[in-house]
């Protein structure tokens, strides 16, 4: 009787522990992430002395994210605000100023090496220039402005080894805020750091068995540039680096043209966009559905991408099981 007395006694204060996460949520550091996938990295690194709010929500857009006032009262009341930088969050001034927000922003991809692309020729640099001439004399004659618009691609996140950048900037940000949380920060970003070490070796050995005919996709607004360039595949998406522009007709010919020619094995959706696009491009070519590949945010806790890491776990193996079929 006495025994069963004290387990329910314990029994209660590990609920209540648990429910506090250890500290009173008072205690801790405010801090707000702009997206999901940068807010599941600031948890990982800030661990119970954190409490994490992120501004746009799983399976949501971020490049057309319209902030509320509640957002800003939010951020106002928040000492550390994670962005990721490069233009993803075109939103992120206004919102900055008209909070009023007195802390510090960590841009989360500080230190990565920007990929830039062309929004006219549909493909990142460093990638083999097609010969476009004759398309380009045909655009000329119909009076379009062909002047090259340069735009830097934000998707960093999608190479693994600048999420390695991203912790490192989430760690050093937390320490500034909180440097009584040194030891901690510095021993939960050093065990995830080695997760997405581990992550990146398995990404390329699951990968290093596709095909060379069948690495390239479609997506249908260009998130995977970094992904490419780091695990060897091409992307090609009709919408560029930004959901804000919408394909062209021409820009749609031209990919339907391409999956012909260059018998292009699948496309793939994406969890922040709309279907009707791909799925228009598909029932024209007969191109295969690949699957959803998150992008831009996570998904739901119930889903199969609530972590960063998980996100690459289930694009890698939604494109291995489309491409090696
Ligand atoms: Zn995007």
């Amino acid at each position: 009787m006495k025994n069963r007395l004290v387990m329910q006694i314990g029994l209660a204060l590990l609920v209540l522990l648990g429910l506090s996460g250890g500290a009173h949520s008072a205690d801790k550091l405010k801090a707000i992430a702009s997206f999901s996938i940068l807010g599941d990295m600031v948890r990982q690194v800030g661990g119970d002395r954190v409490e994490v709010v992120t501004l746009v929500p799983p399976d949501s857009d971020a490049h057309v994210f319209d902030p509320t006032p509640a957002d800003a009262k939010m951020l106002a009341g928040a000492e550390i605000f994670f962005v990721n930088g490069l233009g993803f969050e075109g939103w992120m001034e206004r919102l900055e100023k008209s909070s009023g927000f007195k802390g510090k922003t960590v841009a989360a991809s500080t230190g990565v090496k920007p990929l830039t692309m062309s929004e006219e020729e549909g493909h990142h640099h460093g990638e083999e220039a097609k010969d476009e001439d004759e398309h380009e004399h045909e655009e000329h004659a119909k009076g379009e402005d062909h002047d090259e618009e340069e735009v830097t691609d934000p998707h960093a996140w999608q190479d693994l080894a600048n999420g390695k950048l991203y912790v490192a900037n989430i760690r050093d940000g937390l320490i500034a805020a909180d440097p009584e949380g040194k030891a901690v920060y510095e021993v939960n970003a050093a065990k995830y750091l080695d997760a997405i070490a581990k992550e990146d070796e398995a990404v390329r050995a699951a990968l290093a068995g596709l095909p060379e005919g069948r690495r390239k996709i479609i997506t249908s607004h260009d998130a995977f540039g970094y992904f490419g360039a780091a695990y060897g595949l091409e992307i090609i998406a009709p919408e560029g680096v930004s959901t804000e522009s919408e394909a062209s007709a021409q820009d749609v010919a031209k990919i339907i043209r391409q999956i012909k020619e260059e018998k292009i094995p699948a496309v793939f959706l994406e969890n922040v966009t709309d279907h009707r696009l791909l799925d228009q491009i598909a029932r024209e070519t007969g191109v295969k559905i690949g699957g959803t590949l998150y992008s831009d945010a996570l998904s739901g806790p119930d889903g199969p991408a609530p972590t960063y890491l998980d996100m690459f776990r289930h694009n890698v193996g939604t494109l291995t099981a489309a491409l090696s079929s």
